[in-house]
């Protein structure tokens, strides 16, 4: 966002050296060459632990990745499953992205608001802000993805602290936003300080690649160049006291296995200099977006291969979130929702403005194609055919459950006694508010299915009457 060289020294933790690079290129060369060597026994006692939920480290995680043997990709499958089941329940959390800028100073290659396209940009009045956050109501959307380029001119963190109070105060109907995650380019700790003032989530941003020849040649222009300034910024993020941050890669720009261990090691660095890790880790993989070709980019993940990385994180960091957008197809989400992914977007709109006008394709200019375009309640409604129980739960972050606090519940498994009360309570608010009569039947069957299954009968007990009144029109119960 902030991009000035002014803003740049205000920073408290300025990355001045390659001493401020956390990630060792060589070293992660060095596991994926040493991994290459793993025996039989020892993949066997790495995904033994893992089946214990105790995470795995460094070395272990090269092996999973460069194993190429099926009988292990199918014991990994197996156990992401395991662990899935075990930490997340059937619950999936859901959001949508709402897109409030596209001017951009930079220009990354696999992006379509890179500022070398000559395209008619836009930002958000806000009016239109509260235009776009009325219909993410109406989809019954309660949790969502602030995004905009980097600009400090036209984008300025004023701007977006002004997005966040207006989506905020916008309630249409029964609709509000609760929850307001925010993936803006890296920028100061007074600036993070703001963010976190006006009540953000989870700060997200991609490190786009660890590798740091590719991101150097992939960044052509503009400060997000900077590879030290970019991977310090949840360092930053933090000292401004923002402690829930997500991280992610985009796949298909240098090798992924190198790429999961970069967010490896970011994550445990976040670990050790503030106790807690990513909140959530994304996977977006590069789609094509206007201006770019995919053939020019030579490490392009194909699916099966994709699958095994999405299960091998699940097994790295079992108690950290993992987000799916609709950059990947309807068969591929569902594919993924098995060995992993724990929150997805639905009925999402990538261009600046594309809600509010019918045709997306001809008036809004999307960041990147989407490949899942079903609305949010069929993707919803399909959920619940499939088993699972949306989410449209915001409690922890509204509780104070953040940064180290939420870890240490989410590890002593405790979090569950409040995730699927949470959603049951939403779910039911969504079926009454946004689904029709069919819907509404399948949810209520969910709901009376799930109920009985809360462990905690305090808790049970309160949430069964919780979800009386909710249809008895009262709103926002949460644990
Ligand atoms: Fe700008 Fe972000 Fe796109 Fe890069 S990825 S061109 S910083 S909007
Ligand atoms: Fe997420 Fe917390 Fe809600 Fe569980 S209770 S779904 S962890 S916000």
């Amino acid at each position: 966002m902030v991009a000035t060289m002014e803003a740049v020294d205000a920073a408290v933790k300025v990355p001045d050296s390659e001493t401020d690079v956390f990630i060792d290129q060589a070293y992660i060369e060095d596991l994926l060459e040493k991994a290459k060597y793993t025996s039989d026994a020892d993949i066997q006692n790495i995904l033994d632990k893992a089946e214990r939920y105790e995470g795995l480290g460094h070395q272990e995680i090269a092996a999973l990745l460069v194993s190429k043997d099926p009988a292990h990709t199918a014991r990994i499958f197996d156990i992401a499953g395991k662990i899935k089941r075990h930490i997340y329940g059937n619950r999936i959390v859901m959001f949508a992205p709402l897109y409030v800028s596209d001017y951009c100073v930079n220009r990354c290659s696999y992006c379509s608001y890179n500022c070398g396209h000559e395209f008619s940009r836009k930002k958000l009045t806000m009016d239109e802000v509260r235009q776009e956050v009325k219909f993410l109501e109406q989809m019954g959307h309660k949790r969502i993805a602030l995004e905009a380029g980097e600009h400090d001119k036209e984008c300025p963190i004023d701007y977006i602290v002004d997005c966040m109070r207006t989506i905020y105060d916008m309630k249409f109907e029964n609709g509000e936003i609760r929850r307001i995650n925010v993936n803006i380019a890296a920028t100061t700790v007074e600036n993070y300080k703001k963010l976190q003032e006006v009540g953000i989530g989870t700060y997200v941003l991609f490190q786009e690649t660890y590798h740091q020849p590719t991101y150097e040649k992939v960044h052509k222009a503009g400060p997000k160049k900077n590879y030290a300034y970019h991977l310090t910024a949840f360092d930053r993020a933090h000292l401004g006291g923002i402690d829930d941050v997500g991280g992610g890669v985009l796949f298909g720009l240098a090798d992924p296995y190198f790429e999961v261990l970069g967010l490896m090691i970011h994550n445990e660095h976040l670990e050790e200099r503030f106790n807690v890790g990513f909140h959530t880790i994304s996977v977006p993989r590069l789609v094509p977006a206007n201006g770019m070709n995919l053939t020019d980019f030579p490490h392009l993940v194909d699916d099966a291969t994709f699958e095994r990385i999405v299960a091998i994180i699940r097994l790295a960091v079992p108690f950290t979130g993992m987000l799916l957008s609709t950059r990947e197809n309807h068969a591929m989400r569902k594919k993924l929702l098995q060995v992993g992914i724990s929150q997805i977007s639905a009925g999402s709109c990538t261009g600046v403005g594309g809600y509010a006008v019918k045709d997306k394709k001809e008036k809004a200019n999307p960041q990147f194609n989407v490949n899942d375009d079903r609305t949010a309640l069929e993707v919803i409604s399909e959920l619940i055919d499939d088993g699972y129980v949306p989410s449209f739960c915001t409690a922890c972050y509204r509780s104070g459950r953040t940064g180290d606090r939420f870890m240490s519940l989410a590890k002593s498994g405790q979090i569950k006694n409040v995730c699927l009360p949470n959603a049951l309570m939403t779910l039911c608010e969504y079926a009454i508010d946004y689904g029709d009569e069919a819907f509404r039947q399948k949810a209520d069957a969910a709901i009376a299915r799930e109920l009985p299954g809360i462990a905690n009968e305090k808790i049970r007990v309160k949430a069964m009457a919780n979800v009386e009144k909710i249809r008895q029109g009262t709103r926002d119960f949460y644990f």
